[in-house]
């Protein structure tokens, strides 16, 4: 890998029982480079943010994180802010939503100190950040599902992380929310230097905001500009029939057509 890699997997392969879930995976992410790696259902995508956290660990082949592999990464796991698929159970905990940012502390505060008022400013300007500071007091539960998400970015970022790995962020937020949601990584990225990685199934709403695509379906289709993604007919490769009801009104149709 190169110095301005912070993410490189070469050749990398996870086996569930017999069945493998990544098949010879080589993907370079660069230094600020944001993201948005999609796929069908089972495709490898959670597994393969997973081998990236280093929860995973490939039967085959090379990762490094920060130019480590992610099981030995030491100190420079906090570099990683990691937001998962949300979870509506976990949230209905009646915890302030300050309480909750102020979790994404911890790994440089410690489990067992209590948070000073550095914390809590990084964790209010976190809150800035996504637009929710005026929440701070709120329980999480009051919060919409769009909020609640905002709240959990805002938790991985008070950890100041130089990488963001978000599983699904959008899940179940309207189209307008989703707009929103991703201009604000958007942001975030170009405010922060932030190198930001976002699984999502929703190509049409995301490619409008990324700057790369990496298609997975078991294997690496293709790691492109958005623009170069559509017009490969990447899409019908992972996909298959599925493409059309995915594009329907959501990808510009001038793409689509051109090329069928
Ligand atoms: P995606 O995030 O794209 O939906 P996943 O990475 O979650 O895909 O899953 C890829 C495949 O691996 C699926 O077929 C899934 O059922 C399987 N799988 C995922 N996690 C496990 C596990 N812990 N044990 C066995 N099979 C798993």
């Amino acid at each position: 890998m190169t110095s301005s890699n912070v993410i490189s997997l070469e050749d990398v392969w996870v086996y569930y029982n017999e069945t493998p879930a990544l098949k010879a995976v080589s993907l370079d992410i660069r230094d600020g480079e944001f993201l948005g790696l999609i796929g069908p259902n089972g495709s490898g995508k959670t597994t393969l943010i997973r081998v990236i956290l280093g929860l995973v660990k490939p039967d085959r082949g090379r990762v490094t994180v920060f130019g480590s592999p992610p099981d030995k990464l030491g100190r420079e796991r906090r570099l990683i802010g990691y937001v998962p698929q949300r979870n509506l159970s976990d949230w209905s905990f009646p915890i302030s939503v300050l309480d909750v940012v102020l979790m994404g502390r911890y790994g440089r505060i410690g489990l067992f100190r209590r948070p000073t008022s550095v914390d809590e400013e990084i964790a209010l300007k976190s809150l800035e950040a996504v637009q929710m500071r005026e929440y701070a007091r709120r329980h999480l539960a009051q919060l919409s599902g769009g909020q609640q998400q905002r709240v959990m970015i805002a938790r991985a970022l008070a950890a100041e992380p130089r990488l963001l790995l978000l599983d699904e962020p959008a899940a179940g937020v309207d189209i307008h929310g989703e707009e929103q949601f991703y201009g604000l990584l958007k942001e975030l990225k170009e405010k922060h230097g932030l190198t930001i990685v976002v699984v999502t199934h929703d190509i049409a709403v995301v490619s409008s905001h990324v700057e790369k695509l990496a298609c997975l379906n078991q294997t690496l289709y293709i790691h492109a500009s958005p623009d170069e993604v559509l017009t490969a007919g990447t899409l019908q490769k992972v996909y298959g029939c599925e493409v059309e009801l995915l594009a329907h009104g959501r990808i510009p149709h001038r793409v689509v057509e051109e090329h069928h």
